[in-house]
């Protein structure tokens, strides 16, 4: 007798109705033939996903795990493919015992006698797909995320395919070149850098050349116009991972990077130069007094010299020092606090004439307790230079004058600081903030022509503003402004 892998029928039966009564997933089975298509099975797998235990469901339909949900679309593709008799595949919201909603995965397959005959039972096999659900829904937010940051980012993009073609770009790369799109999808980068070249040469009424295209990880500059002003692009590219060879080409704006990075090195190099001057006649001096044999009368005048070029060095380091701290801050504002106004003048005022100093300036103070929103150290630093530069600057005397007065409109405070001294010319004027502008460098007046760009910096990050009204000769206002603080507290 020869032996058979396949069970018999018998055997067979009981073991599929243990491997339905078993299996993970909800089994129902439902009698076609009575009315309303009641539930005649459920199997354990259906008991751990919906809460409900066999004898709770038998005889009913199974809309009950619709719960409250019973119009939803996936329901009438069912009683569509029930009324047709034929098998279908749905996710639907239904509600578990304890009324949680659920994803459940409905594989509705009718039962007939043989191939032809009537339908006579429904089996269904059940599947939680909630997380499935969940997991598929934030990948699509996810993409979708990504998608606004790729298409809306301020940098240009293109992605280019295993085959070095590019596949899409941003509307970012056209717009930081004022190109309307160009057509370079499927082109290879020779033919994108050529295409982009010709449309930015067009723009610019050139002859068309292809741009550089960025190799390995160095990066090319490209320039353009953009409305009428030259613009610096940065180009680099980078690959999408080491399992793929498609690769990334960014596109960036550097134009302001690089204004700044020159005003910097131009910084720099003003600075040593600057630095260098008093440093070369303090060494001068000393030289010459190591050298020869002055008498303590012969000296005096060199080694007076010595002493202002050094005081003037270590102001010039002070400021240095000032402008770096502010540098480091970057566009920070500084954190602001209710300064009470007459007080912070009287207070400048100490610092700039001390008891005794021949020089006197005119005091004219607001109402009490008006306060200002300042930084009190940055606002007392900002008075002090601008008085010490009034009585710097009239050397012949006059009145200096520190006058607070309140604008009502605006609600703000206006801090004038005035002179009768040398003045300064329209031309002048207008260098006036610049760093180490002096309107008379080789004059006898001691300076580093630092002080009025902190003061511009520090009352602008105080949400300030500073203006000058002067006229040679005849003497010059600085007027700082700041918002009135209005609580009382
Ligand atoms: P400095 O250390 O040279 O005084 P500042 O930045 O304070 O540097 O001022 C820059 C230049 O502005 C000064 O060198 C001077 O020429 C001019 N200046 C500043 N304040 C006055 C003023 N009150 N009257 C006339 N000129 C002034």
């Amino acid at each position: 007798m020869t032996a058979t892998l396949s069970p018999t029928p018998p055997v067979l039966d009981r073991i599929l109705l243990q491997a339905l009564a078993h299996t993970v997933n909800g089994v129902v089975i439902t009698d076609a033939s009575r009315p309303g298509n009641p539930i005649v099975h459920v199997n354990e797998g259906f008991t751990r996903l919906t809460g409900y235990g066999a004898a709770e469901v038998l005889g009913r339909n199974c809309n009950f795990l619709q719960g409250p949900e019973r119009h939803q679309a996936e329901v009438d593709q069912m009683r569509q493919a029930i009324a047709a008799g034929e098998p279908i595949t749905v996710v639907i919201r239904n509600f578990r015992k304890d009324g949680t909603p659920f994803w459940n995965q409905v594989e509705l397959s009718p039962v007939r006698e043989a191939p032809g005959e009537p339908v006579t039972h429904y089996f269904a096999l059940q599947t939680d797909v909630t997380l499935k659900r969940q997991a598929e829904r934030a990948n699509v937010l996810r993409a979708l995320e990504l998608e606004r940051i790729f298409r809306g980012g301020p940098v240009g993009m293109i992605l280019l395919d295993e085959e070095g073609c590019a596949s899409v770009a941003t509307p970012a790369l056209w717009r930081l070149m004022n190109l309307a799109p160009q057509a370079i999808e499927k082109l290879d980068s020779n033919a994108v850098a050529a295409t982009i070249g010709a449309a930015v040469a067009r723009a610019q009424g050139l002859p068309p050349a292809p741009l550089p295209w960025p190799q390995g990880c160095q990066s090319v500059r490209w320039e353009v116009q953009r409305e009428g002003q030259p613009c610096a692009l940065d180009v680099s590219s980078f690959e999408l991972g080491s399992l793929t060879r498609e690769r990334v080409i960014v596109v960036r704006d550097v134009t302001q990077e690089e204004v700044e990075q020159a005003a910097r090195s131009q910084f720099l190099a003003t600075a040593a130069h600057e630095l260098r001057t008093p440093m070369g006649s303090i060494c001068g001096f000393t030289e010459l007094l190591l050298m020869r044999n002055y008498s303590a009368d012969q000296a005096k005048p060199l080694l007076e010299t010595i002493l202002r070029q050094s005081m003037r060095l270590s102001a010039m380091l002070n400021d240095l020092l000032d402008l770096s701290q502010m540098d480091v801050m970057g566009g920070h504002a500084f954190t602001l606090s209710a300064v009470n106004l007459n007080e912070a003048l009287r207070k400048a005022l100490q610092v700039a004439v001390p008891p005794g100093s021949p020089r006197t300036i005119d005091l004219r103070l607001v109402d009490a307790g008006l306060r200002v929103w300042a930084h009190p150290q940055k606002l007392e630093q900002v008075l002090i230079n601008l008085l010490s530069n009034a009585l710097k600057y009239s050397p012949q005397g006059g009145t200096v004058m520190l006058e607070a007065t309140i604008e009502e409109e605006t609600r703000r405070a206006h801090i004038l600081v005035s002179d009768q001294g040398i003045g300064l010319s329209p031309e002048h004027q207008a260098r006036l903030f610049t760093r180490f502008f002096r309107a008379d460098p080789s004059g006898p007046i001691p300076g580093t022509g630092l002080g009025l760009v902190i003061v511009k910096e520090l009352v602008e990050r105080m949400g300030g503003t500073i203006g000058v009204r002067s006229a040679l000769g005849q003497g010059s206002t600085f007027t700082v402004s700041l918002p009135l603080c209005e609580s009382t507290s």
